[in-house]
């Protein structure tokens, strides 16, 4: 028996025997409206595995990667089961056993070439977005290489209250979290020393991406890898945050999405929100009816878009709805969840964005891609 899936067999068993008292809460499932894929439904797959009943074959690898790790489903257990986990260990069985969904294997491939999950030399691209010695700000590639316009906003909001800010020269490197998100954990493993050795050993690291920063504050830690000083953006500039900033209220509807990493993972919750109030000027945005710990989820995570992408735009556009019903603009730290909802019809910005047109005294009408 492998030693991921040998790590989560009790978490197996429990939802094996559960008549799936949290399948209310998983965006997959109520997407798709599949039993198959319900959290008691995938967790199966593990079971049968640890057990030794079935083996991790292509249809259960299919199910195992419709999760998008959001971690609604372990909020709600009353064993805090860490589904999201167990799945990945059963995603490593999968890659093991060559059954990967077609797309995550694409995935697996392009990260292998590049060492990133895009097409691209990242630290070029790192270089171009100012990236040098003694910077202290890590993005994550999805804003560096998709969404520039992020990463010039973080720096200028972070200077509005007094941050000063440059890309660290690690920019350069994904943390891995594709690699996880894959089955992959060797890999991930081997990627997360890499990463721990280009860090610079002195000076803290401010990460924007909030599934970035789970990676590095939380899944690194599992294989033994620590970096010394994570941080996060919205911590280190929701503190810096006073009642009397300079800058322009800015006008229209607003409505704030917790992104599962930042909100579930990381436990932050207030802090983005005293920031998109100061950059709204102190005026009212829309909660939510299900906020915080019960946020709904954007599908941008856990290789979902690669392994199932219309249930990840569908997931994209019920999250839209219930976040933002009347056509509020779609407030968010997280840069992927900022795609996910305008990929799928809904007006999103990114809370730095928001924050540096603030200073800036503009409107938020040039997007993120500047
Ligand atoms: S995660 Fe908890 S509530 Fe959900 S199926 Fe498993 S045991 Fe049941
Ligand atoms: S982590 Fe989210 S997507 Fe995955 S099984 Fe749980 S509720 Fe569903």
């Amino acid at each position: 028996m492998s030693k991921p899936l040998d790590a989560h067999r009790r978490e197996y068993a429990y939802c094996a025997s559960c008549p799936k008292l949290c399948r209310f809460s998983c965006p997959v499932s109520e997407a798709d409206r599949s039993e198959s894929v319900t959290p008691w439904g995938k967790m199966l797959t593990g079971h049968h595995a640890v057990t030794g009943q079935r083996p991790v074959d292509a249809p259960a690898a299919e199910a195992a990667f419709a999760c998008s790790g959001c971690m609604r489903c372990t909020e709600n257990c009353v064993h805090h089961n860490d589904v999201p986990q167990a799945l990945v260990a059963v995603r490593s069985e999968a890659a093991k056993a060559g059954v990967l969904p077609e797309g995550v294997k694409k995935l697996a491939d392009r990260f292998e070439a590049h060492r990133a999950p895009f097409a691209v030399r990242l630290p070029d691209v790192a270089a171009r977005a100012g990236a040098g010695i003694g910077g202290t700000y890590f993005p994550g590639c999805t804003a560096l290489v998709k969404e520039p316009g992020i990463v010039k906003d973080a720096i200028a909001a972070a200077k509005g209250v007094g941050l000063k800010l440059g890309v660290s020269v690690l920019a350069g490197q994904c943390c891995g979290y594709p690699l996880h998100a894959a089955g992959l954990l060797d890999q991930f493993a081997a990627h997360a020393r890499r990463v721990a050795e280009a860090a610079p050993q002195q000076g803290p690291l401010l990460v924007g991406d909030p599934g970035c920063a789970f990676t590095l504050m939380k899944l690194y830690p599992q294989v033994g890898v620590a970096l010394p000083d994570v941080r996060l953006w919205v911590d280190e500039v929701a503190r810096r945050l006073t009642p009397a900033l300079a800058g322009k209220a800015l006008g229209g509807a607003h409505a704030y999405h917790d992104a599962c990493h930042l909100g579930r993972g990381l436990g932050r919750y207030e802090g983005p929100r005293a920031i998109l109030q100061a950059a709204l000027g102190g005026a009212a945005f829309r909660e939510a009816a299900e906020s915080r710990a019960d946020g709904g989820c954007s599908g941008g995570g856990g290789a979902l878009p690669r392994a199932r992408p219309g249930t990840a735009n569908e997931i994209a556009k019920r999250q839209a709805h219930e976040v933002a019903p009347g056509g509020e603009t779609l407030v968010t730290a997280c840069p992927a969840s900022r795609r996910m909802f305008e990929r799928n019809g809904a007006k999103a910005v990114a809370l730095e964005t928001l924050l540096a047109r603030f200073f800036e005294g503009e409107t938020p009408d040039r997007g993120n891609h500047g």
